[in-house]
C-alpha cells in the first residue's frame, strides 16, 4: 500500500500540467486534487500524423483536458513535424511505430533495427530526448528478437478495429463495451470517424469519473516499471 502511494505520488508530478487545466479537479483553493476513487485509461493512436485529422483530435483532447499516446509511422512524422511537436508540447506521449509500417514478426534483426532506429532518429531530432516506446505494427514481433528492441513496447486491451468499421457509433460502442480501468484503447488517429469516436468516448467516459492520461502515466500510477523488451497490455502490466 505504502508502495502504491509512492507512485502515486510520482505520477501526480506527471498529470499536474493537465489536472490545472481541468476546472472540475481544482479546489477552491487551486490546489490539484485527484479523487482516489478516479478510474484511468489510456486513449492509443497509431499511424499517424496526418493533416485534417490529427489536428482535429489534438485540439478536441485540448478542449477535454485529456492526454493520449501517439504511436507514429516516421515518414509520416517526418512530413509533419509541426503535428509532432504539439503533441508533446500539449502533454502527450510520443512513440514510434516504425518507419514504414512494417511487420516486424519475422523481420530480420536488420530490418528491425533500421525500421525502429530511423524512427527513433528522427524523434530525437524533432523532440530531444530518446527511448521511444516502440507499438510494432500489428501488435506483432518475433518471439526471441525483443531484445532488439531497447524500449518499452505497448500492445492493447481494448480494440474496436475503427480501421474496419469507419461508422462512428459502432467504434464508440465498441470501446464502451470492453473499457475498464487501465485499459489501453486501441484507434487510428488517420481516420475522420475514429477522430470522432475518440471525442465521443472522451465525453462520456469523463462524465463517468473516467481521467484519460498517457501510457507512461497509467504504468506509473499502477506502480509499473516499464522495462526494455517487455510488451504492455494494459496499465497494470502485461497480461
Ligand atoms: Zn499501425
Amino acid at each position: 500500500m505504502r508502495k502504491h502511494w509512492i507512485f502515486l505520488g510520482l505520477c501526480i508530478s506527471l498529470l499536474l500540467l493537465r489536472v490545472e487545466e481541468a476546472p472540475a479537479n481544482l479546489a477552491a483553493d487551486g490546489a490539484a486534487q485527484i479523487p482516489a476513487e478516479t478510474n484511468y485509461v489510456a486513449l492509443t493512436f497509431d499511424d499517424g500524423p496526418r493533416r485534417g485529422t490529427t489536428d482535429r483530435l489534438l485540439e478536441g483532447l485540448k478542449e477535454r483536458g485529456a492526454s493520449a499516446t501517439f504511436f507514429l509511422v516516421g515518414e509520416e512524422a517526418e512530413r509533419y513535424p509541426e503535428l509532432v511537436r504539439r503533441m508533446q508540447a500539449e502533454g502527450h506521449q510520443v512513440g514510434n511505430h516504425t518507419w514504414s509500417h512494417v511487420r516486424l514478426e519475422g523481420a530480420s534483426t536488420a530490418v528491425i533495427q533500421e525500421e525502429v532506429g530511423k524512427t527513433e532518429e528522427l524523434l530525437e531530432t524533432l523532440l530531444g530526448g530518446s527511448g521511444y516506446w516502440l507499438r510494432p505494427p500489428y501488435g506483432l514481433i518475433t518471439p526471441g528478437t525483443e531484445k532488439l528492441v531497447r524500449v518499452p513496447m505497448v500492445k492493447w486491451s481494448v480494440d474496436p478495429r475503427d480501421w474496419e468499421n469507419k461508422n462512428t457509433d459502432k467504434v464508440v460502442q465498441a470501446i464502451l463495451k470492453h473499457v475498464k480501468p487501465n485499459s489501453i484503447i486501441l484507434l487510428h488517429d488517420i481516420y475522420d470517424t475514429s477522430v470522432d469516436a475518440a471525442l465521443k468516448v472522451v465525453d462520456t467516459l469523463e462524465a463517468q469519473g473516467y481521467c484519460f492520461v498517457t501510457v507512461e502515466e497509467l504504468l506509473c500510477l499502477n506502480g509499473v516499471t516499464p522495462e526494455a523488451g517487455e510488451l504492455y497490455r494494459t496499465g497494470t502490466g502485461t497480461t
